[in-house]
């Protein structure tokens, strides 16, 4: 068993990690970083599947903290694709000395909360025990991979992937048959490439995917120096948009302020462009469900375009209010349902059965397959919070309070649990705005927070009842006419009584940086912070008020 005391216990070294290393350690904190995986990446060091790259400009996905690695490095193409994203990572944690803090191959099996030390005990699989002021989870919220729970998966005598922990070593595709089930994000970039390689490739969809082109390209050198010249004042600038991102343009009209013929022009031009902004042409079309049918007739016109066979173009085309779920950026997924090689086995009507020893049964036919993808998504939000088993002294865990949907104060913190932060949680805009941003801003605000705390000589910090519920409330009303909340999606919460909770917060990113500065400007009202004998501190227990919302702008919030 190794030891190790520190002012803050980081876990997780992907893109938050690192960032979070670098600050607290920036500001004289001690800092030890817990990875399960052998090394830095997160998100992008599993994610190798064929065919995964970002699916927002690389020039927004990545830090602003560091104007020596905007003067350094070089994005190559507008969508960054796996590779050289994991490089990237690599390179600014080199860059930044921030490996040397990290345990890889360090898995948190638990973190248990002493108050008597105002300290969490935090293990590992791999024996070591860090005793930490704060703990830090930077584990992310698509990391943990949701469960294949297909009867016979473990005797099929061929290969299983998961496109979340893609193998390093190299998985074969040549002339074999592939079986891949799901059809969402990542399932989209990786058909096209698995189906130039396979014998065949038989896709197994439970729902039909919305997926506009990426239009990736090569991007310039010069367009990049532009930003790395002023790069401070457009850190400022992404923290003044509403979804983290330079070009994050808001929507003023809505669908029935145009004419047919500007609706037409508008989604034309937004199509040729490429990218996500297809989910922000109208101002209304994510609340209206008029609005949102001109869009997503749009795009099944397209589809119904692409693909030859008719029958199979209204099996492709989902029928479920556009942006509903993560708009999928395409190139070529279409297309290749042109192949020959490639079928299409809709299993929401026929569906799978077992797995067999050699592929896949449905209800009325059986696959022989080589090769078995799972492309079914993750245990989103609380997987990996979950998986960590961080206990307070009355045994729970932070899901434990969150039976009716994630309750927090600003995504950040939760009742209960001292000390204990959270970025891009439930309640933060979380994967709905531009992630790297978004982590340097939480991440500044925790380590702004601990350095007020350190300055007033006190030890812990946790939200009110009063303050968590206000802002539980306020990610709700936010949120309360989105058609998205009604889709099936793993952005909701379904609660047992069918009453839904959207979890990330959709106020806008802009919004929440303003209102997170606003408490912290405030002396952490809303938050008790209490000295070493857990004496209270003062803060002042007024947040932002609930009438101070723009539940219009929930429409328009891009991922
Ligand atoms: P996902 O969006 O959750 O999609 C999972 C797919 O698996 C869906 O088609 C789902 O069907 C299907 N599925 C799940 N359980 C199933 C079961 N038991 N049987 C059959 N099908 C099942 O997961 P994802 O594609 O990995 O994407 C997750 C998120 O990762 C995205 O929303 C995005 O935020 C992120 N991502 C980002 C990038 C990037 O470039 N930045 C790339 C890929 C992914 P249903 O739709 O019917 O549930």
């Amino acid at each position: 068993m190794t030891n190790f005391d520190a002012d803050v216990g980081v876990v997780g070294a992907g893109l938050a990690g690192i960032y979070a290393v670098h600050r607290f350690t920036n500001q004289g904190l001690s800092v030890v970083g817990l990875e399960a995986a052998g090394w830095v990446g997160g998100v992008w060091y599993h994610n190798r599947y064929p065919g995964a790259r970002v699916d927002l400009d690389s020039i927004d996905y990545c830090y602003y903290f560091s104007p020596e690695i905007w003067q350094k490095w070089r994005w190559t193409e507008r969508y960054a694709s796996q590779p050289e994203l994991l490089e990237y990572l690599n390179f600014v944690a080199d860059h930044h000395d921030v490996k040397r803090h990290f345990h890889f191959n360090s898995r948190v099996t638990g973190a248990q909360w002493d108050s008597s030390e105002a300290r969490y005990l935090v293990s590992t699989d791999a024996g070591i025990q860090v005793r930490c002021r704060f703990l830090v989870m930077t584990t992310g919220q698509l990391s943990e991979p949701r469960v294949a729970s297909f009867p016979g998966l473990d005797r099929f005598q061929g290969q299983v992937v998961r496109t979340s922990r893609w193998p390093e070593q190299e998985v074969p595709l040549d002339d074999r048959r592939i079986g891949i089930i799901g059809t969402g994000s990542t399932a989209v970039q990786a058909i096209p490439i698995l189906a130039e390689h396979a014998e065949h490739l038989y896709v197994f969809q439970r729902s039909a995917r919305y997926a506009v082109p990426a239009r990736n390209r090569a991007i310039s050198a010069h367009s990049q120096q532009q930003i790395a010249d002023r790069v401070r004042e457009e850190r400022e600038e992404l923290f003044t948009k509403y979804a983290g991102g330079l070009r994050s343009v808001r929507p003023q009209r809505t669908a029935a302020d145009c004419s047919p013929d500007e609706q037409v022009r508008m989604m034309e031009r937004q199509w040729e462009l490429g990218g996500q902004r297809m989910i922000g042409i109208f101002a209304d079309q994510g609340i209206n469900r008029d609005a949102n049918d001109i869009v997503a007739e749009f795009v099944r016109n397209k589809i119904r375009a692409m693909v030859q066979d008719p029958e199979l173009a209204e099996r492709l085309c989902p029928t479920y209010p556009i942006g509903t779920r993560r708009l999928a950026l395409d190139t070529g997924y279409y297309d290749t349902f042109n192949r020959p090689n490639v079928s299409l086995i809709d299993i929401k009507s026929d569906p799978i059965v077992e797995i067999t020893e050699t592929g896949i049964r449905t209800g009325a036919a059986h696959y022989e397959l080589d090769l078995i993808v799972l492309a079914i998504g993750f245990q989103a939000f609380t997987g990996a919070l979950d998986a960590a088993n961080i206990r307070n002294e009355q045994g729970a865990m932070p899901s434990d309070g969150w039976k009716l949907g994630p309750r927090t104060l600003l995504g950040l913190m939760t009742t209960g649990f001292p000390n204990l932060f959270t970025p891009t949680a439930p309640g933060t805009p979380s994967v709905l705005a531009n992630l790297f941003i978004q982590n340097e801003f939480e991440i500044d605000w925790i380590g702004d927070c601990i350095a007020h705390l350190d300055a007033h000589g006190l030890a812990t910090i946790e939200p009110t009842v009063e303050a968590q519920d206000d802002w539980t409330e306020q990610v709700a009303e936010v949120s309360s006419r989105l058609l998205r909340r009604q889709e099936n999606d793993y952005m909701v919460h379904v609660n047992a009584d069918g009453s839904r909770i959207f979890m990330p917060y959709v106020g806008g990113f802009d919004k929440y940086v303003a209102t997170a500065r606003g408490i912290a400007a405030r002396g952490y009202g809303g938050f008790v912070l209490r000295d070493g004998a857990g004496r209270p501190g003062a803060s002042d227990p007024t947040i932002g008020a609930p009438g101070d919302q723009h539940p219009e702008r929930a429409v328009i919030l891009a991922e």
